[in-house]
């Protein structure tokens, strides 16, 4: 982090960012009864924040616990967030885990943290390589079944395999790694959802086994608009030489375009940047503005 100053919401009010500190017997640490949003505030609006805080509600209570503070309360502390810390354009990151008074896997009655972070965050991939198009590797690791871990919750616990997996794409110099779910089919990359293009179609993995993404879903609902039909679907890794155009979509990503995917190679052409473009005009209601003041 650059930055290690401001404020950050914990437990109910701001503290300094040095202090919000959580103690080395947390459960959350040990046992990952943790759960979390990423977030981003363009022109000082967070995008999604209702679906966001439902979302991080609903994880909280597949993993047995529930957010002592309802979701109007998180959003008017995520809003006070950005305002102390006089942020306009940042990254939001709300977390809820359980504490240290007891220690072992059942934990039913330690209290439930939640704390809200923000900094600022502009470009989740390397600004130049981003047009061009980032380079995926497959990853070892699945997705899991939905029978084998909560797949539906925003849970720590699920990153686990996701950082391990984007080590090993970035130490073979790859910006990340995309992961197939426990059938063999395509999932998504450790940190957001993938689309591809084929004769103007989006194709997209059917979300049952990894989060419906907020951005996956209004980046759906752009491309209908532009009359581009999306098609969900099982999406077998042998087919992905038959797209031409394939990008990744998530809150700190956004839209990005993909360049190459293990041995296959994509071109990021109209409908990629169409999108990429529509998504920030809707995220960003205040694009038109900045733009005229950097031309101006
Ligand atoms: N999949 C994973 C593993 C993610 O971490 C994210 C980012 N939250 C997404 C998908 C995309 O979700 P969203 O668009 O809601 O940010």
């Amino acid at each position: 982090f650059d930055q290690m100053t401001g404020k950050i919401w914990f437990n109910g009010s701001l503290v300094e960012w040095a202090d919000a500190q959580v103690h080395v017997l947390t459960h959350g640490l040990h046992y990952a009864s943790s759960v979390f949003e990423g977030e981003r505030a363009y022109g000082g609006e967070i995008f999604a924040l209702r679906e966001h805080t439902e979302r991080l509600h609903e994880s909280a209570r597949i993993l047995d616990f529930e957010i002592p503070y309802s979701v109007e309360e998180l959003e008017a502390a995520s809003r006070a967030v950005l305002k102390a810390n006089n942020f306009v354009d940042a990254y939001l990151r709300p977390i809820a885990w359980r504490g240290s008074e007891m220690m072992g896997v059942s934990a039913q009655a330690n209290t439930i943290n939640v704390a809200i972070a923000a900094w600022q965050w502009p470009s989740y991939f390397n600004p130049e390589e981003r047009r061009k198009g980032i380079r995926l590797d497959f990853a070892e690791y699945r997705r899991p079944d939905p029978r084998t871990a909560p797949s539906k919750s925003k849970a720590a616990g699920l990153y686990m395999i996701c950082t391990v997996s984007k080590h090993m794409a970035e130490k073979k110099g790859y910006a990340d790694a995309l992961m197939l779910d426990w059938r063999g089919q395509v999932a998504e990359t450790t940190g957001t959802n993938i689309m591809f293009v084929k004769d103007g179609v989006l194709h997209t993995p059917l979300p049952d086994c990894f989060l419906n993404g907020i951005t996956r879903q209004a980046v759906s609902k752009l491309a209908r608009k532009r009359g581009i039909e999306v098609i969900e679907r099982a999406i077998m890794p042998e087919e992905l030489g038959s797209f031409q155009e394939a990008f990744l979509c998530g809150t700190a990503a956004e839209v990005t375009p993909v360049s190459e995917i293990g041995q296959y190679k994509f071109t990021p052409g109209e409908i990629t940047f169409s999108l990429m473009d529509d998504y920030m005009k809707l995220v960003d209601p205040s694009l038109e503005e900045k733009k005229l003041a950097a031309v101006g």
